[in-house]
């Protein structure tokens, strides 16, 4: 999975990477979806772990354009776990107060806390997107956006935050044919936005301030991922590697009992 990770230093081009690409599981989508139910059992375990040894803090940011599938790839990789300690948080168009408050504010309420894994759909990062995009702040404003996002994620990972973030990758023309499919089917009209459609029309400019931002932002303690969607069980497929590749590198245990369970073992046999 390391070839979707965009490498600090290194100025990547997104038109370099094929949002068709299934890496060596081409023409296997069977056997793609048996990994990908497999790597989420593991997933499930690792997150209990997690939880129980209330150490480390997992964030996961999810950008995308529209259509990319941020909600299903939340809804496929983290199928089954444990809700208790596993958090969603939306980021929309903000509110007055928000607005009243430097842009990072809202986002430092949402990160994780010990145990815990933190989903960003969108993120801090809509501020050096959409902001940028349709011009919400001045150039001088968005463009030390960079800095401060980097300087932010440094102190998250200081205080022991492991974070992952993944821009999901799809092209114009799976994003039109997303959006017709939005339209044709009944159950799926409500996910369609007539804003979308002007969204999408300003597809080059998104396409530089994502480029931008992964390539100023990616770093070893906030490394970015490219991940081809444009095939939903491939997508699925590289975030939840990355993530259980990622989990199991912490090393993490059970906590150990203070004291010998053994008296207790003996009292209870012997009720
Ligand atoms: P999504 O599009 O994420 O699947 P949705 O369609 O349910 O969710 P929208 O109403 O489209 O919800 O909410 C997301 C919108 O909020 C996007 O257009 C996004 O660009 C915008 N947004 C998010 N953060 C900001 C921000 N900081 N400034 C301006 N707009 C923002
Ligand atoms: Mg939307």
């Amino acid at each position: 999975m390391d070839k979707y990770r965009v490498k600090p230093g290194k100025k990547i081009a997104l038109r370099d990477f094929d949002p068709n690409d299934r890496g060596d599981m081409q023409g296997e989508k069977d056997k793609g979806i048996e990994k990908l139910a497999k790597l989420r059992l593991e997933l499930n375990q690792l997150q209990e772990l997690l939880y129980a040894e209330h150490k480390h803090k997992l964030l996961i940011v999810l950008q995308a354009m529209d259509t990319a599938g941020k909600d299903g790839t939340i809804r496929s990789v983290f199928e089954g776990v444990n809700p208790q300690g596993v958090r969603v948080a939306n980021f929309k168009a903000p509110t007055v107060p928000e607005l009243d408050h430097d842009y990072l504010w809202r986002v430092h309420a949402q990160v994780p806390g010990k145990g815990e894994i933190t989903i960003f759909n969108r993120s801090q990062y809509e501020d050096v997107l959409v902001v940028r995009v349709h011009n919400l702040v001045p150039e001088t404003v968005w463009k030390k956006r960079y800095q401060h996002i980097n300087a932010f994620e440094r102190m998250l990972a200081d205080e022991s935050t492991t974070i992952l973030k993944f821009y999901l990758n799809i092209d114009a023309e799976e994003q039109k044919q997303r959006f017709l499919e939005r339209l044709n089917t009944p159950e799926k009209n409500w996910k369609f936005n007539p804003s979308d459609l002007s969204e999408r029309k300003l597809w080059p400019q998104y396409i530089q301030a994502y480029e931008d931002a992964l390539n100023e932002t990616s770093t070893d303690w906030a490394p970015w991922y490219v991940v081809p969607a444009n095939h939903n069980w491939y997508r699925n497929l590289v975030v939840v590697s990355v993530i259980v590749g990622t989990l199991k590198g912490l090393k993490m245990s059970f906590p150990k009992p203070d004291e010998d369970l053994a008296q207790y073992r003996k009292a209870l046999e012997s009720e």
